[in-house]
């Protein structure tokens, strides 16, 4: 009877109670002991909201086969040194459907040009018609879980689709790139550019001055990957100059933003506050009850972070 630790906040232990339940029950695992208080030496795995559980040491946890993440990204438990168990992160189909919608919509408000009806005080019969999606470039950085799906979903509307990522990809639809080189060709036609990289030592400021300098002018940035992907420095000056025309950021350094931060009241910047995609119950518990089992039944974890990637 594997004993599995629910190291998540109130809110969250609310949501997964029964929904964890029931997807072990569906795998066949019928005898999982759900809690919220096993002692360490007892528990075989570790369900792990970083921030919210209060468990930060994961010393005392040595018969630990797995400590399963609820989130995408994982940079904040990465450094852990004290997390030497194998570690999961969440890969599930509501999190990559959500991040479809959301990505694509923020896409359309660009491409169709909506604010300027949307926001129109003087009444002005603006019949510019938009573009085609076919002639419009939308490009992705990270074609991982996330940036795969949203990719596929916008060239399904036939954008106009590239993207780039640390190996080579081969992606209907779209055309990958990776390398150096590769990043640049991918910024140089980049009309609208969607961040979906994990944050890394190596994806730290990625979009820099030097990156925004590659990029088309009048192009749009949409960042639901995280915040210090971008130098936001360098990304205000862009603004400022009208080299990149808008920035619509779901993710920051500091969270919640602060009050004050120019990017609250820029003209050019949406603000979201990282909602672009959550975790799902019903879905994530189903990842989690299948990857239990597989451990139990001896097979390789899935969706393992490599720590020396970061991701
Ligand atoms: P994946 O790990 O599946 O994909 C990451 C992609 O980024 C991969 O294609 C990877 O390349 C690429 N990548 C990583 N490092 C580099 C690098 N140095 N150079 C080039 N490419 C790189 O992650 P997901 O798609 O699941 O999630 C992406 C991120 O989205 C998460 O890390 C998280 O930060 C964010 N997120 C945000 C949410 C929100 O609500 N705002 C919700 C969920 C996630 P390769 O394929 O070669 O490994």
């Amino acid at each position: 009877m594997p004993n599995i630790l629910f190291a998540a906040g109130d809110k969250r232990w609310q949501q997964y109670k029964d929904t964890l339940p029931l997807a072990f029950d569906a795998v066949g695992l019928t005898d999982c002991d759900l809690r919220r208080d096993h002692a360490p030496q007892d528990t075989d795995y570790i369900v792990y909201a970083p921030s919210e559980g209060g468990l930060s040491d994961f010393t005392p946890y040595t018969k630990t086969k797995a400590v399963l993440c609820l989130w995408a990204g994982v940079e904040d438990i990465v450094t852990n040194t004290t997390l030497t168990q194998p570690l999961t992160r969440m890969v599930d189909t509501g999190l990559s459907e959500g991040m479809v919608e959301w990505v694509t919509g923020q896409i359309l408000r660009h491409h169709l040009g909506l604010d300027a009806q949307i926001i129109n005080p003087d009444h002005k019969w603006q019949a510019i018609a938009p573009p085609l999606a076919r002639n419009r470039t939308v490009a992705i950085l990270g074609l991982g879980a996330l940036g795969a799906a949203c990719g596929a979903a916008l060239a399904a509307l036939n954008f106009n689709v590239t993207g780039w990522s640390r190996s080579q990809k081969s992606l209907p639809g779209i055309t990958c790139h990776s390398g150096e080189d590769g990043l640049q060709e991918v910024l140089n036609t980049a009309e609208i550019l969607v961040l979906l990289m994990p944050l890394t030592t190596a994806t730290e400021n990625l979009i820099n001055a030097r990156t925004l300098a590659e990029m088309p002018k009048g192009a749009v940035i949409i960042n639901p990957g995280r915040g210090p992907l971008i130098d936001d420095n360098a990304l205000i000056a862009a603004l400022d100059s009208g080299h990149i025309a808008h920035a619509t950021l779901d993710v920051f350094r500091q969270e919640p933003l602060p009050q004050g931060h120019p990017f609250w009241a820029h003209p050019k910047v949406t603000v979201t506050p990282h909602i672009a995609s959550e975790t799902r119950p019903e879905t994530a518990s189903q990842v989690i009850a299948k990857n239990i089992r597989r451990s139990e039944q001896g097979e390789p974890l899935m969706h393992l972070v490599d720590r020396s990637t970061g991701y």
